[in-house]
């Protein structure tokens, strides 16, 4: 969770955000709203039924948001939502082990616990039950001890509840945060068990300390410190993925550190780095399901509707998603990006037999 908004003013925010108000993407100036969508959007009928007489709309992937905690919205809040996979980036492993044997959508991906520094966030955090964060000790010596050490059996374990994902707590502005041979050590035993390291970044020298460590994605775009083009470019030749949550920087208003994120995740997308749309879900108060804002605020980064689609149906950290279910999005598509959020609110999760390409 991002900390509340300091009260400094960001003076290394340099206006090169988003697009001129008013001017149409080009996409959308060459007058075909479908193909300003990109390649992952069809049109398509619904299959005739009593309820459903056979709209016509836009068929996309499947909507993952990636990046939820559902010890704190529950894991049923996004049942009836156009919302069909979440990645869990933190939660006690007794509830990735329950989530893991629970059937219907969406389908959830887990993180498992924090991992953090001894005192390190998010202990003591008023939100963070116990269980939803491990400290580790720093790994001492060269580390090459013959036995089993404290991060390998750390990261077995969460990979035994059923974790696909390793997260690390990097936040500086709270705590203690883990030296780098211990977050080496982290990276690499959860790379030898194939899983991707996830890494929430908060204060000074966190990105760096995340992309010189190898992380494989950013829980959140960086919003307390301004990341330069030679970090990016680092970040971006290694594959990192970060994930958007621009929202929870300040629940919509303006601040210093949404402005920051919005800089720096123009830039990154700007550079050709990845992105996925993720909302921190449970951080605060949020709409269930696709958040407006959250796509909005994406689009104020620069992303065209393409781009934007793009990240929200990215089925990492799976490689491949599944062609069961499909988005259906009843009507014409929207006009404009700035159009996007809310003719999103409008999507729902369908069989894909019922979609008939037009
Ligand atoms: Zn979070």
């Amino acid at each position: 969770m991002p900390r509340a908004a300091d009260s400094q003013s960001s003076a290394s925010y340099g206006g090169r955000v988003g697009r001129t108000p008013g001017m149409p993407h080009p996409d959308v100036a060459r007058g075909d709203p479908l193909a300003a969508l990109g390649p992952l959007a069809r049109r398509v009928r619904r299959s005739l039924s009593g309820e459903h007489p056979g709209e016509v709309g836009t068929a996309l992937p499947p909507l993952v948001d990636h990046h939820v905690h559902l010890m704190l919205v529950g894991a049923e809040a996004l049942a009836d939502t156009a919302i069909a996979g979440v990645v869990d980036l933190g939660a006690p492993l007794e509830l990735v082990a329950a989530g893991r044997q629970r059937d219907g959508l969406p389908e959830v991906d887990f993180a498992g616990t924090f991992l953090t520094a001894p005192g390190g966030y998010p202990v003591g955090r008023p939100w963070a039950p116990a269980g939803s964060a491990r400290e580790l000790d720093p790994v001492a010596g060269d580390g090459r001890s013959a036995l089993p050490d404290a991060v390998s059996i750390a990261v077995s374990e969460q990979q035994s509840f059923g974790a696909s994902v390793v997260k690390v707590a990097l936040n500086a502005d709270v705590g203690p945060v883990f030296d780098r041979r211990t977050l080496d050590a982290i990276v690499a035993a959860a790379h030898e068990r194939g899983l991707p390291v996830v890494a929430h970044v908060e204060g000074d020298g966190m990105t760096r300390l995340a992309v010189d460590a190898g992380v494989d994605v950013l829980a959140h775009t960086p919003f307390t410190e301004q990341v330069d083009d030679a970090l990016l470019a680092r970040a971006i030749a290694a594959g990192q993925r970060w994930i958007s949550t621009i929202f929870v920087t300040s629940y919509g208003a303006p601040s210093p550190d949404r402005d920051r994120a919005i800089d720096n995740l123009a830039r990154f997308h700007a550079a050709g780095g990845r992105v996925l749309y993720g909302t921190d879900l449970g951080n605060g108060e949020q709409p269930l399901g696709v958040n407006p804002e959250e796509v909005a605020a994406l689009v104020a980064a620069g992303l065209a509707a393409s781009d934007v689609l793009t990240a929200l149906t990215d089925p990492w950290p799976r490689r491949t998603r599944t062609d069961a279910i499909a988005t259906f999005v009843p009507g014409p598509p929207p006009e404009t990006p700035a159009d996007l959020a809310r003719w999103l609110t409008g999507a729902g999760i369908v069989p894909a037999e019922d979609l008939e390409d037009l």
